[in-house]
C-alpha cells in the first residue's frame, strides 16, 4: 500500500493538532486569570477534582463523559470540544496543504509520498514552525472571544518563536540565493513585465530590494531584519489605523492585543503580506463575524452586541492572506516594491480611515451617552 505513509503522517498532523487545541483550552480557562499553565493538572472547575488521565484525552473522553465532570456531574462547556477539534482540523488542513500539496511552491522540498516514507525533514521543521503560528492564532482567538483580551503572553511567544525560526528560514529559500539575482540596481524590478515575480520563499517576501549590502540573500541576517521589521510593520500599522480611526471617530476602536497579534504574524510572514492581513482581517470581522451577529440579534429580537472582539477577524485576515500569497504576491508587487507608489497608497489609506471616522462619527451623535458613573 503506497499510501501508507501519507496515512499515518496526516493522522499524525491531525493527533497533534487536537492534543495543541487541548492545551489551548488550558490557556483559554487559566491566562486571563494569570493562573499558572503548568500547575496544578486540569482540574474541574466546580468540584476541583482533577481530572483523570483518560478522561482528558482529546475528543473522546469530553464524548464519553457527554462534556460533564466523572465526580459532580458539573457539564463543561461544548467550547472545549469545537476548540480541539478546530485545532486538530486546522493542523490537518496545514499539513495536506503545506507538505502534501505543496500550496506555496518550494522548489525542491516536495514530499513524493508514495517512494518516500518520511517528508523532506526542512520540510517538517517549515510545517512545524507554521504551525505554532497557526496554533498561537487559534489560542488568540479563542481568548479574545471569550474574554475580550489578548493575553501579552501568547503573542510575545509568538514573536520569539517566529524572529527565531525566521534567521534559519531566510528569504528566497528553499530557492537558491541565486533567485535574488533580478534585484539588479538600475531596473525597474518592481515592474513584472520587466523581471518578472519575485520568488516566493518560506519567508514570503524580502523587506524590500535591490538594496541588500547588509543582509544578503539567504543569510540568517536577512531573516532576522524580515521578522523583525515585519513585527515592527505589524504592530505599526494597527497603531496607526487605531490612531487615523480614533482621531476622525471620537471614540476607541481596535486594541492593543490587536496590534500585537499582527505583530507576531509580521515575525512569521514579513511586513507584506501582514500589512494587508489588517484590511483582508476588517473584511472578514465584518462578513464572517459582524453580519451573522447582526442577522442573529434581528432574528432574536434582541441589540447588536456592539463591541465584537476584532482578534478572531485579524485571525481569519492572517490565514487567509497568507494562504492567498502565492495569487496574491505579483498582483500587490507594483505597489510594495516601488517607494513612491506605495506613498501614494498610504497616504489614500490614511486619509480615507480619517474620513470614514468623521462620518461615522457624524452617524452616531444623535445617540445620547450614559452618564460615566463614579469610579
Ligand atoms: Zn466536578
Amino acid at each position: 500500500m503506497d499510501q501508507l505513509p501519507l496515512i499515518i503522517w496526516s493522522v499524525s498532523a491531525l493527533v497533534l493538532g487536537l492534543m495543541v487545541g487541548s492545551f489551548i483550552n488550558v490557556l483559554a480557562a487559566r491566562l486571563p486569570f494569570e493562573k499558572s499553565i503548568v500547575w496544578p493538572g486540569s482540574r474541574c472547575f466546580s468540584c476541583y477534582r482533577p481530572v483523570r488521565l483518560f478522561d482528558n484525552i482529546p475528543i473522546l473522553g469530553y464524548l464519553r463523559l457527554r462534556g460533564r465532570c466523572r465526580d459532580c456531574g458539573a457539564g463543561f462547556s461544548v467550547r472545549y470540544l469545537w476548540v480541539e477539534l478546530g485545532t486538530g482540523l486546522a493542523f490537518l488542513g496545514l499539513f495536506l496543504a503545506e507538505v502534501v500539496f505543496n500550496w506555496f511552491n518550494y522548489p525542491g522540498l516536495v514530499w513524493n509520498y508514495r517512494f518516500d516514507p518520511t517528508p523532506p525533514p526542512p520540510l517538517v521543521g517549515v510545517y512545524v514552525y507554521h504551525a505554532a503560528l497557526v496554533a498561537l492564532l487559534i489560542a488568540a482567538a479563542v481568548i479574545d472571544t471569550e474574554h475580550r483580551v489578548i493575553p501579552p503572553l501568547i503573542p510575545f511567544t509568538g514573536l520569539v518563536v517566529g524572529v527565531v525560526g525566521a534567521a534559519f528560514l531566510p528569504w528566497p529559500w528553499p530557492h537558491p540565493p541565486a533567485a535574488a539575482a533580478f534585484a539588479q540596481p538600475g531596473i525597474p524590478w518592481m515592474l513584472l513585465p520587466v523581471t518578472g515575480r519575485v520568488p516566493e520563499g518560506v519567508q514570503p517576501w524580502p523587506f524590500y530590494g535591490p538594496a541588500f549590502a547588509v543582509s544578503l540573500a539567504g543569510t540568517w541576517k536577512l531573516g532576522l531584519l524580515n521578522a523583525v521589521l515585519g513585527a515592527l510593520a505589524g504592530s505599526f500599522v494597527v497603531r496607526g489605523v487605531k490612531w487615523l480611526f480614533e482621531t476622525g471617530f471620537g471614540k476607541e476602536a481596535l486594541g492593543l492585543g490587536d496590534a500585537d497579534l499582527l505583530m507576531m504574524a509580521g515575525a512569521f510572514l514579513g511586513w507584506q503580506p501582514v500589512v494587508l492581513s489588517l484590511f483582508v482581517g476588517a473584511f472578514a470581522a465584518l462578513i464572517v463575524f459582524k453580519l451573522p451577529a447582526i442577522v442573529i440579534a434581528a432574528v432574536r429580537r434582541t441589540g447588536v452586541d456592539r463591541e465584537l472582539p476584532f482578534g478572531p477577524g485579524l485571525a481569519v485576515g492572517v490565514v487567509v492572506t497568507w494562504f492567498a500569497w502565492p495569487w496574491l504576491a505579483p498582483k500587490v508587487q507594483p505597489v510594495f516594491f516601488d517607494i513612491q507608489t506605495l506613498l501614494v497608497v498610504v497616504t489614500i489609506v490614511g486619509v480615507g480611515m480619517l474620513t470614514a471616522g468623521l462620518l461615522l462619527r457624524r452617524r452616531e451623535e444623535p445617540e445620547p451617552q450614559p452618564q460615566p458613573v463614579g469610579k
